[in-house]
């Protein structure tokens, strides 16, 4: 998550632990910490709001057909990163530090963690040299680039059904 300098941001709303800030190159909301996490910490808890059958771009996946609304809804600034510092756990629904973050660092999480196939694919420009490029859902990912990350419980079944099918 290394931003270029030039990059200006402003805080729009305080969280106290984070910060939602927004990018005014891009116009883009992100989500900055105001204090060190180790890693492993939890971050922040999470529950549902609305529960719909379909995906959309603000949607984190708990299920098959199972797609929520974060509660808090801020959490939703929390952008993709191809090198993510936390991770949703959606079964203990926490956020977790993946790594030590730093105070004032911008959280990301790799969307495909909890996403098998996105509705909304993007490119991702993250310049990160784990750059996956096209974001769709974990459905999509390859051999190394599922060793590379951690996935929730769900996402997790899903992968090892799916390569088991191919053995078969
Ligand atoms: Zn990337």
């Amino acid at each position: 998550m290394t931003a270029p300098t030039t990059m200006r941001y402003r805080t729009v709303a305080d969280h106290g632990f984070a910060e939602t800030r927004l990018n005014e190159s891009n116009q883009q909301l992100c989500f900055f910490t105001k204090r060190a996490f180790k890693k492993g910490e939890e971050i922040a808890s999470f529950s549902s709001g609305s529960i719909s059958s379909t995906p959309t771009y603000l949607t984190v996946q708990v299920g098959t057909n199972k797609h929520i609304m974060l509660q808090p809804s801020y959490l939703q600034y929390i952008n993709h990163s191809c090198e993510p510092n936390c991770f949703f756990d959606t079964s203990t629904m926490k956020i977790i530090a993946l790594a030590n973050i730093g105070e004032g660092e911008e959280l990301g999480f790799f969307y495909p963690s909890t996403e098998w196939e996105m509705q909304q694919p993007f490119r991702c420009f993250c310049g990160t040299p784990s750059c996956i490029g096209e974001v769709r859902g974990a459905a999509f990912l390859n051999r190394e680039q599922v060793a590379h990350y951690r996935f929730t419980d769900y996402i997790v079944q899903r992968l090892t059904r799916k390569a088991r099918k191919k053995v078969a």
